[in-house]
């Protein structure tokens, strides 16, 4: 199974979150199979920013890792994402966290997502989704890299969708 994790903390970030899944279940070779509830993070790395939104997603997909890496940036450049700041605001932010167990290190393309084992607003909407999946390189499941985790909670937004109903 496939995962990305979906961000967004400028403009009106549920609308853009529904839309950007949207997008992507429209997508000929792209099926959206299941999304994680929705939380809000403080933000990480550059902190005086708004707060996010973030999710996750499990798709299924017949495009290589490349392609739907390639998908994902035409889509958050469709919201208007403007690469600055590293770690900055953003629109929209869509990252590949998971492709089944590949191992992927390429210029421009890490699998698992670098930051995956340590991020809480990763690791908690996974463990919605599949808490039992393992890491491929860690070889640990997701539940318990979310118990050993050090980094800054993060809150569930009950009644907010990704998937518009
Ligand atoms: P982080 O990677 O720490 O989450 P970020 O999402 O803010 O930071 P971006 O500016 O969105 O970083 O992405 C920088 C580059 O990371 C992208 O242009 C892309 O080529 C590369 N990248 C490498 N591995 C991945 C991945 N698994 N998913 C998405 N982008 C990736
Ligand atoms: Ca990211
Ligand atoms: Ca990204």
């Amino acid at each position: 199974m496939i995962y990305i994790g979906i961000g967004a903390n400028l403009g009106d970030r549920e609308k853009t979150l529904q839309e950007a899944v949207g997008i992507l279940d429209a997508h000929p070779k792209i099926d959206v199979a299941a999304a994680s509830s929705v939380y809000e993070t403080a933000p990480v790395g550059v902190v005086d920013q708004p707060h996010f939104l973030n999710a996750v997603l499990q798709i299924r997909t017949r495009l290589s890792a490349r392609k739907l890496l390639n998908c994902l940036l035409a889509v958050e450049r469709q919201f208007g994402r403007v690469r600055q700041t590293r770690w900055g605001p953003r629109t929209l932010d869509l990252d590949i966290l998971l492709y089944g167990d590949a191992v992927i290190h390429q210029p421009g393309l890490q699998v698992p997502h670098p930051h995956l084992h340590e991020r809480a607003f990763v690791l908690i909407p996974l463990c919605d989704l599949n808490p039992d999946l393992k890491h491929p390189v860690l070889g640990h499941s997701i539940q318990f890299l979310a118990g050993s985790l050090c980094d800054s909670p993060v809150r569930k937004i009950e009644g907010l969708n990704v998937i518009k109903k």
